[in-house]
């Protein structure tokens, strides 16, 4: 008969830097039936066998270590720390899911990322009447004793004061303070302070009527949730379209039922304005995380959701392990896009995360886009998903006019300026109207590379078979960060004409100030967003109307919401079709949409012109016309006819190596035999091994297979195939690395 689960490797303590030691224990056989990953036990712990509480992260049948040598599992404990518990089963689910270490997946899951002083506030009052303090005060003053005189002057003016202030702008030593206290005349109180990062001053009940389309998606959403229905749902709603305001309502009805929310937005979208939205409505029951929080205020939020005064989660892809008690509902807003999966080990996406966590802690799971994922809409059509929809901007907004400005033409009639004619008439037209103008570069799929106008010549890393980056004084290369002065000439022929190729944001700022010397011009890109407040400051100031026009890349066609907007100007609306994956439409299609749809947001007529050199590309077109529908169809039949996800299901496994010859007989070895496991109708296409798209990158080679199949559970079971062979020789597979993607949003 074959053991099971005899041994349990556990975490005693969980801190995030404590997850890597993990201890191994023998689990006594009656407990082999009952066990389960994530489960709290008690164990003897050191010398003195001291009882501790340790979570369970794995089990198995075999250890590496001498069982002789091993302790045994004492017993399980009951009802301990559920959240904790189920971060370490989800943790284990994505190991097995998307291929990584328990510990890199624990690192993932565990949110407390280091454990953080807490900040206590210390409140200093007087504990003896004012006239009495009056009298001490002018004793000190007599005495000379300056920093008394300070703080009873300070104190006779009414309630208490903060301790921090008293030592800092004041100056009075806190051995004064603390003197007075003993001796009775002060009162020093300690409360715990919570770093918030959100500071608004407070909470206005802002409500809306809904519309009678708004109202029947709440209404279905939350009689289906209250009949236990957890089909998850799409809405799909142009911009403007008042999904928002659906989420809101939403929230609310999962509050009334006593459950939590975790609502994902994507960071480059989690601005002041939609924060302060939520706020004013829920006020200090939400919380966010965002990576530019405090490493201080990212401990503190969580602080907040163990002591229940947290209710919402606001947060980009990581504000999925928010541990709840009693998880609700996961909304994703703007589902469609790409940060919603992680770039790195594990490669995980944010929706099927969402779905694993529904499915444990009977959570449903919300989705919206103007602009839905291709995978989303096919699971909406083919009845996975719940379809909502709403067609119509609210109130008086429309959507804008646009128009295809054609740059071939352009530039055949002689205009070699960045801005076709249609472009800069309508420009001098909105400042004369005194509107707002934005200016999108799409800079997707472009990097800065430097080359040779005379003799082509690419400047490379040495160490990676990509371009080098074009950055003030200095090349950089963004896979391994080496970095090197620029070169005056060119290394190959010795010309002086060698340069970045320049299409930035800040040479569109050069020529709107040289055709335009009186507008006022904010720019957004990553050199003006550097520090943690840039980002809204630029936003706040452009709401203002401190500017007349806001140039910038993708980052300011996210949730926002200016009124007086109405001209948007999209220039190199195709760079991102020479990406080289099978997305690239897609993603067009997606920018360019959002893009248009952040023209004329209120009662004011809006237009969009999009520069483009392939005004006949049906992603351009539908994106025109806001087609959404259309697109779809096109595209989707595309995929089918090519056998791209989400028709079928990709794995792609990249294999690194230092030497290439070993490396291509190494990917050889292990993918030899994969297709024929498999009985023939389940049988995967395999495609490859071939050297990556990207060859080698920090002096490491890369080869790459696909693997493909419509039957997603096919894709996981090869990938355990692969890991089982490898770690049966793992001595001779040492010097190479492994890295599964389940359909991968990026070429390799
Ligand atoms: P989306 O999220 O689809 O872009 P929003 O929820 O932001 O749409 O709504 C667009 C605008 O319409 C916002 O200014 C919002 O305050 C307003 N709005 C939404 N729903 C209503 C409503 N029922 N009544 C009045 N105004 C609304
Ligand atoms: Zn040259
Ligand atoms: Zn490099």
């Amino acid at each position: 008969m074959k053991e099971k689960d005899c041994f349990a490797r556990v975490i005693i303590d969980i801190s995030h830097e404590s997850v890597d030691r993990m201890f191994t224990y023998k689990v006594p056989e009656h407990l082999r039936d009952v066990i389960s990953v994530g489960q709290c036990v008690s164990v003897p712990f050191g010398r003195g066998n001291t009882r501790r509480q340790a979570y369970v992260t794995q089990l198995g049948d075999t250890t590496d270590i001498d069982p002789a040598k091993l302790k045994e599992i004492e017993g399980i404990e009951e009802g301990e720390m559920p959240a904790l518990a189920r971060s370490i089963g989800l943790a284990w689910w994505m190991k097995n899911r998307y291929g990584s270490t328990m510990i890199t997946a624990l690192k993932t899951v565990l949110p407390v990322k280091k454990k953080m002083k807490d900040v206590i506030y210390r409140e200093v009052s007087l504990a003896v009447s004012e006239q009495e303090a009056e009298l001490l005060r002018r004793e000190a003053f007599l005495k000379g004793q300056s920093g008394k005189v300070r703080l009873f002057s300070a104190l006779s003016q009414g309630a208490g004061i903060s301790f921090s202030y008293l030592t800092g702008q004041l100056a009075v030593s806190a051995q004064t303070i603390t003197s007075l206290e003993k001796k009775g005349i002060l009162k020093i109180e300690s409360y715990q302070s919570f770093r918030n990062p959100i500071r608004f001053r407070e909470k206005e009940p802002e409500k809306k009527q809904l519309t009678p389309a708004q109202q029947e998606i709440v209404e279905d959403y939350l009689k289906r949730f209250d009949a236990g229905e957890r089909t998850p749902a799409l809405l799909h709603g142009i911009t403007g379209s008042g999904k928002t305001e659906v989420y809101m309502e939403i929230i609310e009805g999962m509050l009334r039922r006593g459950r939590q929310v975790i609502v994902l937005i994507p960071e480059i979208a989690l601005t002041y304005q939609t924060v302060r939205r939520f706020y004013r409505r829920f006020g200090d029951v939400i919380s966010i995380l965002n990576s530019r929080l405090s490493a201080g205020e990212k401990y503190d939020q969580l602080r907040r959701v163990e002591q229940g005064q947290v209710q919402i989660m606001i947060g980009p892809r990581s504000a999925l392990f928010t541990p709840f008690e009693n998880l609700g509902l996961i909304l994703i807003d703007e589902e469609h896009e790409t940060s919603y999966k992680s770039d790195q080990m594990p490669r995980y996406h944010a929706k099927e995360v969402a779905q694993y966590l529904c499915s444990v802690t009977g959570a449903g799971l919300f989705l919206g886009s103007a602009t839905p994922s291709l995978d989303s809409y096919y699971k909406a059509k083919n009845k996975e998903y719940l379809l909502y929809t709403l067609k119509e901007r609210i109130g008086e907004a429309h959507l804008p006019g646009v128009q295809i400005a054609d740059l071939r033409k352009e530039l055949a009639e002689g205009n070699f300026s960045m801005f076709s004619r249609p472009l800069s008439e309508a420009m001098a037209d909105r400042l004369a109207r005194k509107e707002q103008i934005m200016l999108f570069l799409n800079r997707r799929g472009i990097a800065g590379f430097v080359s040779c106008k005379s003799c082509g010549e690419v400047l490379k890393c040495p160490h990676c078979d990509v371009s080098l980056s074009d950055h003030k004084d200095r090349m950089i290369c963004h896979y391994c960060g080496y970095e090197t002065p620029k070169v005056k000439r060119c290394p190959a022929c010795d010309s002086p004409y060698i340069y970045g190729f320049k299409a930035g944001t800040q040479q569109i700022e050069e020529a709107v100030q040289k055709m335009f010397p009186a507008a006022r011009v904010l720019r957004m890109d990553a050199d003006t967003t550097r520090k943690k407040e840039d980002y809204d400051k630029i936003l706040a100031a452009f709401t203002a109307q401190e500017a007349d026009i806001l140039i910038g890349t993708q980052m300011i066609v996210k949730g926002h919401d200016f009124p007086m907007v109405t001209l948007v100007g999209i220039l190199a609306a195709d760079l991102s079709l020479f990406a080289s994956d099978f997305t690239a439409p897609e993603r067009t299609f997606q920018l360019l949409t959002q893009a248009v749809g952040r023209a004329g947001r209120a009662e004011r007529e809006g237009e969009a012109i999009i520069q483009t050199y392939q005004p006949e590309h049906f992603a351009i077109q539908r994106a025109a016309q806001q087609d959404y529908e259309g697109f779809y169809e096109e595209e989707i039949a595309d995929r089918e006819m090519m056998g791209f996800p989400p028709v079928v299901h990709l794995l792609c496994v990249l294999m690194t190596g230092e030497d290439e010859e070993k490396l291509i007989a190494f990917a050889g070895w292990l993918f030899q035999g994969l297709a024929e496991v498999y009985e023939k109708p389940q049988r995967p296409q395999v495609l490859g091994p071939a050297p990556a798209s990207i060859g080698k990158i920090k002096d490491r080679y890369r080869q790459v297979v696909y693997v493909k199949s419509p039957d997603m559970q096919v894709l996981i079971r090869a990938k355990d195939l692969l890991e089982m062979k490898v770690e049966k020789v793992k001595k001779a597979a040492e010097g190479f690395s492994l890295l599964f993607d389940f359909d991968p949003i990026s070429g390799y």
